[in-house]
Parts: C-alpha cells; structure tokens; sequence
C-alpha cells in the first residue's frame, strides 16, 4: 500500500508472522496480566487528577511523586521505589544504587560476568568511579553456554558486600537471564553469603515476564526504555528494600533530605501515563522482536533468541557478518521510523563507550530504546542488537525497511 518492499520480501514477511502466532499470544497474555496488576496498584494507591500535576522548587510535599513511587514499588513488588524523571537514563540510576549501597573498603561482584559498557566507567574508571573510592571489584565468568555458574558464583560471593546481577544481555552474546534465573542465583549468593546486597540491572527486562526480580534488594532501569511506555520523556527508577531504596535517594538528592524532596515540573503526567501504558508497549515490542528474528531467520541470518523462545527482555541479537551490512541495517532502522526518517545515521564515540556506537531510534524521545531501535559497537562480531516497536504494525516496517536495505546492497 505505502511502502513497496517487493513480492519476496513480503512473502517472506507473512511467513514470519504466521511462525510468530503462538509467541504473540504469549506477548498477549503477559500484558494482559500485566495491565491488570498495573491498574490494580493505580486504584489501590487512589491515583488522583492532581497527582499527575507537578512541582516546582523543593518540591516538598509533592504527593504525585510520593504515590508514583508507591504505585511503581507495588507493580514490582518492591518495598519502596525512587521513580524520578532526575536520573538521567540507567547508567545513572545503576550507578546511584551501586554509591547508595557500597563504601570504601567495600567489594562488589558481578556474578553473570561483564557487566553493561558504560558501567565499566562507574565501576573502575576516572572521574570518581567505585575504585577512586577503595570499593573493589570482580566478575564470575559465565559457564560456557552463557548461563549463570551457580557453583563458581557459591564461591565468589563470600567476602563481597555487594552482587550485581543484569537480567539482559547488554552489548553480549550470552542469553538473557529470566526473572526465574536471577531467584536461583538470588538463593545461591543467600546460603554463602547472607548479608550481601543484591542489585540486579533490569534494563529492558520489566513486563516481560509476569513478575519482577523482587526477591533481589535492589533492581534499577531506565524510563526510556519498557517502564516508561515510550510515554515517559526522561528519567529512571530504583525499587526493592525500603531502607535500601532510601540510601540511594541520598546519594541522589543529599544526606538528610532523601526522597523528600525534588520537584517533578511537568513530568509526572508522562511517568504515570507511560507506566500505565508499559505493559502493551512491551507486549508491542517482544511481537517486534519475534517477527524480526523470524523474518532475520528466513533470509539466512543467524539471530539470537529464537523467535518462540520464552523472553525475559525485548533485546534481539542479529549476526551480520559485516560493517557493511550492520550499517546497512541501521540505516534502514532509521529510514523506517516516524521521526528522522531521512537521517543516515553515523557511527560516534558514545560517552561512557569504549568502541565506536551505531545508533538508530526514529523515535519522539532521543535514543528512547523501547521506540524501534538498533545498535551495535563497531566491533565483531558485526552483531546487531534490536530492540523497541512501540506498535507492532509500526515497528514491522521498520524491520522491513531495514531487511530491504540488506537485501538491496547484495544486490538481490
Ligand atoms: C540500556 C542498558 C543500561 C543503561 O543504559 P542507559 O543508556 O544509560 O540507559 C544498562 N544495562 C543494560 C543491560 C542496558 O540494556
């Protein structure tokens, strides 16, 4: 109708959606869950107009802020949350919790192996990071298929103060790791190391699975990616033991004032509508990221997860063999997209990245990554990694805008 993709391609397409049928009921049935338990923590909480109002200054006695926090701590099943459009994407939610926890003299374990790239800065850069502080720091390496090493975590974690669990993959290869996985790690570091602190990295993973790593102290993400709905416009959250939750608003505001201040402008209207929204959004994103994966598949691509595997996360990994091809799908990402759509995107040297970062997100919110996005270190193994599709029907000729572009430069 509006886009001309060719008779290949789309037959290719239809195949796809037709592999994807069962997936996309289980997407369905998630949200459907989810939503439930979204709308029942707005009635519980009495969500009011005049919470979605903001404020300005100190922002003492700001009661949308307050309820948002106790609505979000109750989807998550958290004791307490700090949802503050203030932590200025995940990183910085992550790092607040990791300063909010550990002090000098302290170690911190990451016990599913590298943790994200610009966390590496946090933990062990210049600037102030973790080690500038005395916190030291190591890593249990996953076993080889990529799953956590129980028996080697059993080991590691004894003298650490602090456990850093993330649930995707990141910039890696290795399978995420379901809300499931994280509670048999969670019990393994409990019996060698009862006191440890448990922080688990839950970018990209909320609502897509029917619970939350909540029997982790802490879990931190990002509001432009599944929590804000791709309604948000800013921001992050930190959730899980209250007295935890409130150390870490005293990192990000002062000691003494906590969560009890920092006005919320105009941005709790888009936190609350974005969160209540979140469930769809995602359940929008994972039929994206399946029918990509079937679509990649058919056309000899080698993708990672399967298109019908269960999904903890709404990361997709595409092998392209090549900076031609990686740039060639990138492109095609941002020329299928609603916003910018006539931009090539370029490779840059993405603060808090080592190696150079392709970035395409044709999205109303800059770099919002749960709006259809794709992105890749310029490195082997010259992967991709997809994510968002706020619509699915959106979000499917943006994938076919980007398989064209493949299919054009070898000159099928
Ligand atoms: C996106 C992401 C982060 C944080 O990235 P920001 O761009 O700072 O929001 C951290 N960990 C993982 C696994 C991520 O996917």
């Amino acid at each position: 109708m509006f886009f001309d993709f060719g008779g290949f391609l789309l037959e290719k397409a239809a195949q796809a959606e037709e592999m994807c049928e069962a997936a996309f009921k289980r997407f369905d049935a998630t949200a459907r869950y989810n939503t439930e338990k979204t709308l029942n923590a707005f009635i519980n909480n009495r969500v009011s107009e005049r919470h979605l109002q903001g404020t300005t200054g100190y922002g003492y006695g700001d009661e949308g802020r307050d309820t948002l926090d106790k609505v979000f701590a109750e989807i998550m099943g958290a004791e307490a949350a700090l949802v503050r459009h203030n932590f200025i994407n995940g990183t910085h939610a992550l790092t607040v919790a990791l300063f909010g926890v550990l002090r000098p003299g302290d170690r911190l374990v990451s016990a599913a192996g590298e943790p994200y790239d610009t966390l590496k800065a946090v933990i062990g850069g210049g600037g102030g990071s973790l080690r500038e502080y005395g916190v030291s720091y190591g890593e249990i390496a996953p076993s080889p298929d990529g799953t956590p090493d129980l028996k080697a975590i059993g080991r590691g974690v004894k003298n650490c103060k602090a456990v850093f669990i993330q649930r995707s993959r990141g910039y890696g290869l290795r399978p995420s790791i379901t809300v499931e996985g994280i509670s048999g790690i969670v019990k393994t570091v409990r019996d060698a190391n009862p006191g440890a602190v448990i922080i688990v990295d839950n970018c990209y993973g909320e609502f897509a699975e029917r619970a939350e790593p909540a029997d982790a102290d802490l879990i931190a993400g990002s509001l432009i990616k599944n929590p804000g709905g791709g309604i948000a416009e800013t921001g992050g959250y930190i959730a899980g033991k209250a007295d935890l939750v409130e150390l870490c608003a005293c990192r990000l505001t002062a000691p003494g004032i906590g969560a009890k201040a920092g006005c919320s402008l105009n941005q709790n209207r888009p936190m609350y509508a974005g969160l209540f929204r979140a469930p769809e959004t995602v359940a929008s994103a994972l039929k994206t990221s399946a029918f990509a994966i079937a679509l990649m598949e058919l056309l000899g691509y080698r993708c990672s997860p399967g298109y019908d595997d269960y999904r903890t996360d709404i990361v997709a990994t595409v092998k392209l063999g090549g900076e031609r091809e990686l740039r060639a799908f990138c492109e095609g990402i941002q020329a299928g997209g609603p916003i910018d759509s006539f931009a090539k995107p370029e490779p840059w040297d993405m603060p808090g990245y080592r190696d150079k970062v392709i970035m395409a997100a044709g999205a109303f919110t800059q770099g919002s990554s749960i709006e259809l996005s794709a992105d890749a270190p310029l490195r082997e193994p010259w992967a991709v990694w997809l994510q968002g599709g706020a619509s699915f029907a959106a979000g499917r000729i943006g994938v076919l805008t980007a398989a064209k572009r493949l299919l054009d430069i070898k000159g099928f």
